[in-house]
């Protein structure tokens, strides 16, 4: 008698057999089938005994080893043979074949383990716990307790369980897991690997081609992503996951709704239904059922391959009765077991190695090695932020269990991150501290005298930021200050109140300037404040300007004061790091808009103090305090969070393609009242060449077709320093009134006549930057306008960009850097200058409570042991973790 349940199974055992009895072809294995089949099987009539046995054989496939499978299957094969004939009496039957071969076993045991004879009464855990302890007979007494542990964990997962994602977890042994383990506790995962003797922590840092299936081909596919060693590659986090929480099993399928299964697809069938028409048809069955899928175009005939595991979605629908599902797509999963947790890793690829392929590497990979992986990070760290175990954590972080598992591996690893981050930076501020500063006073009779030389009051946020400035210039401990504050808030005349508490004490002061016109500007500034005051001595202040331009006999004029100490301030590009120049006594090192220079650049300055300078670094690129936390985390921050008064607010408005028109007509007039304007176009390449040749097309549009009557003007990154310098000065002389650039106006300088700023392709820059750039206008007595045009109609840029017209906010800097961070990410902030931040592979450095939380234990840690002599691995795992990233500041 033959069935469509023994057809099933048959069919089952033929994929087996294809695909190396390795018990994959049914979700969940043969055992999991067992309990839904016996249903069916039953339900069609099938002789009870003979039913219980095929169970029994089922079960025993799941359980036995894919080399001792054929024999199963034999086995199985015969008892659904049409010509099946119940067994004799025991004692008449043949001797069979023992199931399990088991070289080293002891006879009684393999006898008794005949399939056929045992008796079928038996529960099935138990039957296969005797199996079991026959296969192990030679192995070690706590393994065979472990064994019988496993089994009775098997044997309280119900007979029916599904074994479908997010239906209930059931731990499914795979012919690769070691039988002795038990079913893990998702918090105790990783299991103990499989095969330690073979592996050691060693092998972690081995070539990835260690593994089985990686030649030198594939190891180069991944050195693409950076994947070198079996480390690197256990650190591929996913990029993101999948959810087969929503995964039905075919029995639960409704007609009328969108489903999610994973079946295997039996066979696929094209067929003509018109002329015209053909369908293609294809089963899918799963352990609980069948399900026709339908497709109505032929090219899905290629892409289907028959009797593997895919996952479908598709719409649920009848016909005949019969459940359907509609044209579903669909993806291939050659290794259910990787996808039976609820969420399935997704990673980054590159071209040749799919995600299934990487998915199924970490399964195994993980199994092996991620046990040796000792976590750096220290036992009461862990238990005071709840964090689990490295280990732990990276298997939960590939394989989640469940959604809180992810989250909070992913909360373990990114602390771990931002811990060794925060450490990093603590002991670089304390190698900056360690060696005194000369200690720098002013009283406030000669603060007064400085505010008396200021052309306007301060307001209360230079006066605060001058206070904290004074404040540590009087330590001995170095000063490490960041000075945040917009454009134009008035950074400079903090910084210059600190020139000249050093000049006070007979020290110099060097300033950073990243252009020479902002150098220059910044001489004229200076130099006109510190004329009308007078050192002890009675001197006036003297101040120079060394640059790229000053050179000749000038230049050694410079370098001869700085050397004998006749110079007390000098302003300069960096012509001021090259090694000819010498300080007689620098005290303070100021660095203006910080992030356009590299670590070596201001570590280079500092250098040329004779101990350790003062440092003051300044930037216009509000951070947000998350970010600021980390990347300058080893400097104080002062904040210039207000505006000198008097300013008119910059207008922006987001406009769309047609207005443009009406803009040059604004542009137009305004220039006919006598101001200037800025057309600005963003980075379209990623290559200075083609980036200039596109703002050199607009130029000539604009000068040619729009403006033919006016002077208009090209800036872009492929001129030379002196070139650009050449047509800004000529700019801001106002022998242009239109100035064409790209972004190279971003730090630049102040041209208060220029009233209006047309920003092309707004949505290619991040909020920061456009508020950065309009910060160019509206710096004199009249009121600045900021046009951005976009070509998008995406709802979310639109939105992003509105930001920067917000009433209540959109002219907070800080306000708009937060929201950039939530919405774009760091890279905006750190540029390609900013080289100071480690790679983070899981941290968002907008998690601002993580943040907090690591700084704080880092904080902790560091009061009770700053060299981490105590945790050696520790300091091992931070010096690593900043090797080749220099300081940041
Ligand atoms: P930042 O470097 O922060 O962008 P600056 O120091 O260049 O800004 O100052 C911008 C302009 O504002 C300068 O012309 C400066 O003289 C002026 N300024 C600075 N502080 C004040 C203030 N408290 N009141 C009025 N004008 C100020
Ligand atoms: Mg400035």
């Amino acid at each position: 008698m033959s069935t469509p349940a023994f057809t099933r199974l048959l069919r089952i055992l033929d994929l087996e057999e294809r695909q190396s009895w390795r018990n994959r072809s049914v979700i969940g294995g043969m055992r999991a089938m067992a309990a839904r089949w016996s249903e069916d099987a039953a339900n069609e009539g099938v002789d009870p005994g003979r039913l219980a046995r095929a169970v029994a054989l089922m079960q025993a496939f799941d359980a036995a080893s894919p080399d001792e499978r054929p024999a199963v299957s034999s086995k199985l094969r015969e008892l659904l043979a049409d010509d099946w004939q119940p067994p004799a009496a025991p004692e008449d039957s043949p001797a069979h074949e023992p199931l399990v071969r088991e070289s080293g076993s002891q006879a009684g045991v393999a006898e008794k383990d005949t399939i056929d004879e045992l008796p079928l009464e038996i529960p099935l855990g138990e039957e296969q716990a005797q199996m079991r302890s026959a296969r192990q007979a030679d192995t070690s007494p706590a393994d065979t307790t472990a064994a019988a542990a496993a089994e009775q964990t098997r044997q309280a997962v119900p007979a029916r369980a599904e074994v479908f994602p997010g239906l209930g977890k059931v731990y499914e042994a795979t012919p690769d897991d070691d039988y002795g383990a038990p079913p893990p506790n998702p918090a105790e995962r990783p299991r103990r690997p499989s095969s330690s003797a073979k592996r050691s922590a060693k092998d972690l840092q081995s070539s990835i081609t260690v593994l089985p299936g990686i030649g030198e081909a594939t190891a180069e596919q991944f050195a693409r992503l950076g994947i070198h060693t079996v480390l690197d590659l256990i650190w591929h986090i996913p990029a993101r996951y999948d959810d087969y929480s929503q995964m039905r099993t075919i029995d639960k399928l409704e007609p009328g709704e969108q489903a999610t299964v994973i079946a295997n697809l039996w066979e696929v069938r094209e067929r003509k239904i018109s002329m015209k028409r053909t369908i293609v048809q294809g089963i899918l069955s799963d352990s609980t059922g069948n399900l026709r899928a339908i497709w109505y175009n032929k090219w899905v005939t290629k892409q289907l391959k028959p009797n593997t595991t895919m996952r479908f979605s598709g719409k649920i629908d009848l016909f005949r009765g019969q459940k359907t599902i509609d044209n579903p797509v669909f993806e291939e999963l050659d290794d259910e077991r990787v996808v039976t947790g609820r969420l399935s890793p997704v990673y980054h690829l590159t071209e040749g190695l799919s995600n299934n392929r990487l998915r199924n590497l970490l399964h195994d990979v993980l199994d092996d090695y991620v046990g040796f992986i000792e976590d750096p990070l220290p036992a009461q760290v862990r238990s005071t932020y709840d964090l689990m175990e490295l280990p732990a954590a990276l298997y939960q972080a590939h394989f989640p269990d469940s959604n809180e598992q992810l989250t909070a591996a992913r909360r373990s690893l990114a602390f771990a991150e931002l811990f060794y981050v925060q450490l990093g930076v603590l002991q670089r501020r304390r190698s900056l501290q360690e060696i005194a500063a000369p200690p720098l006073y002013a009283g406030d009779e000669q603060l007064a005298q400085y505010t008396s030389v200021l052309p306007f009051a301060m307001t209360g946020a230079q006066e605060r930021v001058t206070g904290e400035i004074m404040r540590d210039l009087a330590r001995s401990v170095p000063m490490t200050r960041l000075v945040q504050g917009d454009v134009g808030s008035g950074k400079t005349a903090v910084a210059a109140a600190g020139m000249w508490v050093a000049a006070l004490n007979g020290l110099q002061s060097a300033m950073l300037a990243p252009t020479q016109i902002l150098a220059e500007q910044h001489h004229r500034g200076v130099s006109r404040l510190m004329g009308q005051l007078a050192r002890p001595d009675g001197q006036p202040v003297s101040v120079a300007l060394l640059t790229g331009r000053v050179s000749g006999e000038a230049r050694e004029q410079v370098l001869a004061g700085l050397a004998d100490g006749s110079v007390d301030v000098v302003v300069g590009t960096t012509a001021l790091i090259q090694e000819a120049v010498e300080f007689a006594r620098l005290g303070l090192a100021i660095v203006d808009e910080q992030h356009r220079f590299g670590v070596e650049q201001r570590g280079v300055l500092r250098s040329k103090a004779e101990g350790q300078p003062h440092l003051l670094v300044m930037s216009a690129t509000p951070i947000p305090r998350s970010l600021a936390l980390t990347v300058y985390g080893d400097l104080d921050i002062s904040a210039i969070d207000e505006m000198p008064p008097g300013r008119t607010p910059i207008k922006t408005k987001l406009f769309a393609q047609p207005d443009r028109q009406r803009l040059y007509g604004f542009i137009r007039r305004e220039v006919e009242a006598g101001r200037q304007a800025y057309v600005v176009y963003p980075l379209v390449e990623e290559s200075e060449v083609l980036d200039a040749g596109a703002a050199t097309a607009e130029h000539k549009r604009l000068q040619e077709e729009i403006f033919p009557d006016l002077r208009v003007a090209l800036l872009h990154g492929r001129m030379t320093g002196a070139e650009k310098d050449a047509v800004m000065s000529a700019f801001a002389a106002g022998d242009y009134q239109v100035l064409v650039s790209t972004t190279v106006i971003e730090v630049g300088i102040d041209v208060p006549n220029a009233t209006v700023m047309l920003v092309e392709d707004a949505d290619r820059f991040g909020l920061a930057q456009l508020h950065q750039l309009r910060g160019r206008v509206g710096r004199g007595q009249h009121p600045g306008y900021c046009a951005l045009i976009t070509k998008s109609s995406s709802v979310a840029t639109r939105e992003r960009l509105l930001l920067l017209t917000d009433e209540e906010h959109g002219r907070d800097g800080f306000w708009i850097a937060q929201k950039d961070l939530e919405l774009r990410g760091p890279g905006e902030f750190l540029g390609t200058r900013q080289s100071g931040l480690p790679g983070l592979k899981v941290a968002q450095l907008s998690d601002l409570p993580t943040l907090q939380q690591a700084r704080e234990a880092a904080q902790m840690l560091f009061e009770q042991d700053a060299e981490l002599a105590g945790f050696p691995q520790l300091a091992h795992q931070v010096e690593r973790f900043w090797r080749g990233h220099g300081d940041v500041n």
